[in-house]
């Protein structure tokens, strides 16, 4: 049974709604929400805290940003550089890209992957299967990426962090950003905000130097594409409309060249393995190609001796795929009713909008150079903190986030057709409603089936869910009025509602998503996590203790190599006291079993014995020193003594002082 549309007078009329509340206020706590730019094929974590200017948070190598790969070949969940490594020797256990695959059915998955998946009777979520018996979803393998980063920012805040931002693709449908946020729970984040990438990125540079007008951002990735047209006023940031296509970015620039070598080299059928190496290789030569005109192509695998690549060549090979994305342009441009010379700027986010020629296309099509000043690496990152700090409760100045549908939401109705409830571009959040007939007198319950997408037919859009409105009173055909409410709330996300107007019998049902899962596996998922998350945090206590421990000991070691020879600095009592505990200390250090409390107890003994013999050092140092000098010649003194004390330390250890 379907349902049929009659017209009356209220059907789509727009209810503009205020922001539903928000959940557990207690924990936003400003200065300590982050935002998280969660890529597809890297992720960064950022914090602006309490109004301070966005940061993005590194690595103890210094690294900004994760490779967002999951690797399942080890007992423990990887994730980052480590899992990258691991990939070669198991293609099938290491998950790269899994953006791609989010909060998508299995049947929608038409691209090349070398992952195995699993299929059960009626389950509609894509999963795979990691080895050793182990299935995996997208959302599982997103959440430990998510994890990852949440650890880094929670090292580096030294405590729990109270929620997050993170970035989705603009055109994410509902099923997607389910996903994402269900990935964000089971990660244990609240997630204050699902934000259109393009959004953060205007956000950023909104803030950062104060323009305003129409700007279109210009986003090329490693798999994903995404344009879209934004107004900036008043510190209020509008989007108008939005464009992409989920399956193109930089990692296709990389295969186009990897084939291009792989015929230079005459290797028709290349092993994964070669392919695999090929393709590294490709995506080495084309980075170096944006800086570089000639790169010579190094390879193991296959047969290509001395063979040299020119910018132009590799131009040539992607010159197809960068036009694609400036037809995107226009069409987002009309969309928004826009000419290039209403635009004010032109924003570039994303790794890809390094190549040369893509600055090149975009300049031409939207006749300006584009803006560049802040990495497009880190710019979505960046807007994300500032909007989770502005969510957290930061007074910033003035900042409101306005976002639009990215595709229109509809109900299929007779004959599978359908009709659009919310249309695409409305701004966010909103509901709208639509009333519904009956079409036989037999009817007593209708199916409904929500929809995201431009196509009139149902079979050609995104199915979101179905469900059953049943109890209808037996009524003459088009007599029943039901009426149907979709509320888009500020991260797109939808609810639906029913209503049987002539009994005026309120029907609440609930819509299952067809892609994505259940609550009660989100919830298995996200009580997991919290047991993870109380050993995560007794593993970094330790790290933390361990790291400290290890500079007390080294600082007083040095003090008594050095003062051996000077009478009166320390009692022999003393000295073989310290000793006993330096033993100890290390004998601490190196054993695997000891707790984090045993550790830190070691360090304060150790600091107590040592602190009226290094009081006595420096009483020592000031009365050589400092007879009959003036007190700044003192601090110079003082000053010069703390850097010749940081050298004895070495780079090492004041690196991992600082980063702890
Ligand atoms: P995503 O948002 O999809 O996670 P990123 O914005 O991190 O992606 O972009 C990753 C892509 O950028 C990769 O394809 C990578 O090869 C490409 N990239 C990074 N640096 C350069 C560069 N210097 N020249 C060309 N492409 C680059
Ligand atoms: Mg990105």
């Amino acid at each position: 049974m379907s349902t049929s549309k009659i017209p009356v007078a209220d059907s789509g009329a727009f209810l503009q709604i205020a922001e539903p509340e928000r959940p557990r206020q207690s924990r936003r706590e400003p200065g300590f929400a982050i935002g998280i730019d969660l890529g597809t094929t890297h992720s960064l974590v950022a914090l602006a805290a309490r109004g301070a200017e966005a940061r993005v948070l590194t690595d103890d190598e210094g690294r900004a940003l994760v490779p967002s790969v999951v690797s399942y070949a080890r007992p423990e969940p990887t994730v980052g550089h480590p899992a990258l490594a691991d990939r070669p020797k198991f293609p099938t256990r290491v998950l790269s890209s899994v953006k791609r695959f989010i909060g998508r059915g299995p049947d929608e998955i038409d691209f090349r992957h070398p992952y195995q998946l699993v299929r059960h009777p009626g389950d509609n979520v894509v999963r795979f299967d990691v080895g050793e018996g182990r299935v995996c979803s997208p959302i599982e393998a997103s959440a430990e990426i998510l994890k990852r980063l949440r650890a880094r920012a929670e090292t580096e805040l030294g405590r729990p962090v109270s929620g997050a931002v993170i970035t989705v693709p603009a055109y994410f449908d509902d099923a997607q950003r389910q996903a994402t946020k269900d990935a964000g729970r089971i990660a244990g984040l609240e997630v204050y905000r699902l934000l259109a990438e393009p959004t953060a990125a205007a956000l950023a540079y909104g803030l950062d130097s104060g323009r305003s007008g129409y700007f279109a951002v210009y986003d090329l990735g490693g798999g994903t594409f995404d344009v879209s047209v934004l107004r900036l006023r008043d510190g209020v940031f509008q989007v108008l409309a939005t464009g992409g296509d989920s399956q193109l970015g930089g990692d296709d620039f990389d295969r186009r060249l990897a084939a291009d070598l792989l015929r230079a080299a005459g290797v028709d059928e290349p092993t994964p393995a070669q392919w695999q190496e090929v393709v590294a290789e490709a995506r080495r030569v084309k980075e170096s190609l944006s800086e570089c005109d000639t790169v010579t192509v190094e390879l193991h695998r296959s047969p290509l001796r001395e063979h040299r690549v020119t910018r132009a060549a590799f131009e040539a090979t992607i010159e197809s795929l960068v036009r694609d994305t400036i037809r995107t342009c226009r069409g987002v441009l009309k969309d928004a009713d826009l000419s290039t010379d209403d635009l004010d700027g032109v924003v570039l986010v994303g790794g890809s909008t390094r190549v040369p020629l893509v600055r090149r296309l975009v300049e031409q099509a939207f006749r300006r150079a584009p803006l560049t000043d802040i990495d497009p690496d880190r710019v979505v990152a960046y807007g994300a903190a500032i909007s989770a700090d502005v969510l957290s409760g930061s007074e910033r100045d003035g900042v409101t986030l306005l976002d639009v549908v990215p595709l229109s939401l509809g109900l299929e109705t007779m004959g599978g057709i359908v009709e659009k409830i919310i249309p695409r571009n409305a701004t966010i959040p909103i509901a709208a409603r639509q009333v519904f007939t009956n079409y036989s007198e037999k009817q007593t319950g209708m199916s409904m089936h929500v929809v995201q997408g431009e196509r009139e037919l149902a079979a050609d859009c995104r199915s979101l869910a179905r469900f059953e409105l049943s109890g209808l009173p037996p009524l003459p055909p088009s007599m029943a009025r039901v009426e149907v409410t979709f509320q888009l709330d500020a991260d797109a996300l939808l609810t639906v509602t029913a209503r049987e107007l002539m009994t005026q019998k309120q029907q609440s049902v609930e819509v299952k998503p067809t892609y994505g899962l259940s609550e009660a596996e989100v919830n298995d998922l996200v009580r997991d996590s919290l047991d993870h998350a109380r050993e995560d945090f007794a593993a970094r206590d330790l790290a933390e203790a361990r790291v400290e421990l290890g500079r007390v000991v080294l600082a007083v070691r040095t003090a008594l190599s050095e003062v051996g020879h000077i009478e009166g600095l320390l009692s022999e009592a003393e000295r073989v006291q310290l000793e006993r505990q330096l033993g100890e200390a290390e004998r601490l250090m190196s054993d695997g079993q000891v707790e984090a409390t045993a550790i830190n107890a070691a360090r304060e003994q150790l600091e107590q014995t040592s602190g009226p013999f290094a009081r006595r050092r420096m009483e020592r140092a000031l009365n050589a020193n400092m007879s009959g000098k003036s007190l700044s010649e003192i601090e110079q003194v003082l000053a010069a003594d703390d850097e010749t004390l940081d050298e004895r330390r070495g780079g090492h250890q004041a690196e991992q002082i600082e980063t702890t």
